[in-house]
């Protein structure tokens, strides 16, 4: 489905964050990139979304491709269309706007019926935005909006999420629910998910297949219980060995 092949991006020409990078993800599946701070799995989203500033990031070298059409010459509006969402890190809500408003905004793309079916839908994933559908997005807590820019996500009809850092700043039972929705979108719903994570246990334990990237590069790839066994993985991602 999504495919990197050899994907090199620079920053002002000098920085190089992503180095020779190869990644896939299969329609169905959830893979998890992990890595410490600085790593480059940010920069990697937006390369696939195609959001760097030009004048900042550039893609220099690879291919970045879904179902064999090139995203490298996509606009980042064609690829929503395509199906990639992306919920940046630090979830980027609309603050002085409702929360219906912000997910509304998600569907800009989409007719007023099917506007209407996925709020329906969305509501009935995270019933607590019902309840707080008047509420000016800034006031909500960080759980609730990372549900919004989840929800918001969910109205651009994706086929494809990916999710930067979803569980950053929250409570350990919020980080349940919102890895609870994750599995259901993607068990109920189908949809792939690229899930970049800090908290490598939590997401070894929902993804499918795991990329570990440092540097820059992918330093170790594979089945993700065969990743969360790995004696390296374990001391410096788990915190145990
Ligand atoms: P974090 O979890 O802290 O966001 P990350 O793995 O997502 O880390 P990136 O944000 O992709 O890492 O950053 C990769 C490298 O690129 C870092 O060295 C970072 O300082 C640099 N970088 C990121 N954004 C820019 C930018 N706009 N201009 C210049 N350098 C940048």
């Amino acid at each position: 489905m999504l495919a990197l092949t050899n994907v090199q991006v620079m920053y002002d020409r000098a920085i190089e964050a992503v180095r020779d990078v190869s990644l896939d993800v299969a329609p169905g599946q959830i893979v998890a990139l992990l890595g410490s701070n600085g790593a480059g799995k940010s920069t990697l989203l937006k390369a696939i979304s195609n959001v760097l500033y030009p004048e900042e990031g550039e893609i220099l070298h690879g291919e970045i491709s879904l179902g064999g059409d090139s995203l490298l010459v996509m606009p980042a509006d064609e690829i929503v269309r395509k199906g990639i969402v992306h919920v940046p890190e630090g979830r980027r809500l609309f603050p002085l706007m409702t929360v219906e408003e912000n997910l509304t905004m998600g569907g800009y793309l989409q007719s007023r019926g099917d506007v209407s079916a996925a709020l329906d839908r969305v509501y009935k994933l995270f019933p607590r935005l019902k309840e707080r559908r008047k509420y000016t997005a800034g006031y909500l807590s960080g759980g609730e909006q990372q549900m919004a820019a989840i929800g918001r996500a969910m109205l651009s009809k994706p086929k494809l999420l990916m999710l930067d850092e979803p569980s950053l700043g929250l409570a350990p039972q919020i980080i349940e629910q919102i890895f609870e929705t994750i599995v259901s979108l993607n068990h109920e719903e189908g949809l792939s998910i690229l899930l970049v994570e800090q908290n490598a246990s939590l997401a070894l334990r929902v993804a499918s297949y795991a990329y570990i990237i440092e540097n820059g590069r992918v330093v170790l790839d594979g089945e993700a219980k065969n990743i969360a066994g790995n004696d390296d993985v374990k001391e410096f991602y788990l915190g145990y060995s």
